[in-house]
């Protein structure tokens, strides 16, 4: 085991026990001094470009993880760029297709009730430019965020293909990789209709909601990642990068995680 790809969503300066998806921007601080501190290498999306180089990777005997932030949410520009960039570290923001605008779109994930806060803010343009022009990496993450596990080959096509023209018209350097909204691995028919697509797109990567360490036979368009939580000790974050697995137990009510498992690998 040696490539961890992480998956971050919200970082902010207070936890919230609603919404295990944020994570305090203290705990992140204290999880990029343990990659510091344990020598452990964060490489790009863009390393990553053929089967080849995941299979030298993973095999390699050194520890590698790969940042990936979903939703490019604004709390990101304060509370994750300034810690990477201390720590020379690089990492891959996905960003919504329907926020990409001059102003501050708020997220509106309500209306499915995924997410359960109004007032979280996604990037602007200028802040997309500024994420890209710093080095870092910009990839897709649909159009509309909605859940893409039974949607159409149409549908599918349009999701995968609408924010790279607009983030192309708007000047803005991205890179062909994508993370579906939510995820779609459990429908086996949509993850074969989806990769089609964007190998033809010409994606070069993709995290398709596939939970777990990332192993030599996997599909460079259908990566394993694994969430970063709120709720995670930095002990749990420590099992993470040893190989361990974690069952996640959601309640419907308030998305509380009622229990975390540590199992062994
Ligand atoms: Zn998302």
């Amino acid at each position: 085991m040696a490539l961890t790809v992480l998956n971050y969503h919200s970082v902010q300066d207070v936890a919230d026990t609603s919404f295990p998806w944020v994570v305090t921007k203290n705990s992140f601080a204290a999880q990029m001094q343990l990659l510091k501190d344990n020598h452990i290498a964060v490489l790009d999306v863009r390393d990553l470009r053929t089967k080849s180089d995941l299979q030298k990777l993973v095999r390699s005997k050194s520890n590698t993880v790969l940042l990936t932030f979903d939703d490019c949410f604004a709390d990101n520009v304060d509370n994750v760029l300034p810690i990477l960039k201390t720590h020379n570290f690089d990492a891959t923001f996905f960003c919504v297709g329907k926020t990409v605008s001059e102003i501050s779109q708020d997220s509106d994930w309500t209306t499915k009730g995924e997410y359960n806060h109004n007032t979280l803010k996604c990037m602007n343009i200028a802040q997309l430019k500024a994420l890209s022009e710093g080095g870092f990496t910009l990839g897709f993450h649909s159009y509309s965020h909605q859940s893409l596990i039974n949607a159409s080959p149409d549908t599918l096509d349009q999701e995968i293909h609408q924010t790279v023209q607009q983030l192309a018209q708007a000047g803005i350097t991205t890179e062909m990789t994508f993370a579906a909204p939510y995820g779609v691995y459990q429908n086996r028919r949509t993850v074969r209709c989806l990769t089609e697509l964007l190998q033809q797109h010409g994606y070069y990567s993709a995290f398709l909601g596939k939970s777990g360490h990332t192993t030599s036979w996997d599909n460079l368009l259908c990566m394993p990642r694994i969430p970063v939580l709120g709720p995670h000790t930095m002990s749990d974050f420590e099992g993470i990068l040893k190989g361990q697995k974690m069952m996640y137990f959601f309640m419907k009510d308030g998305y509380k995680v009622v229990r975390f498992k540590l199992m062994g690998r």
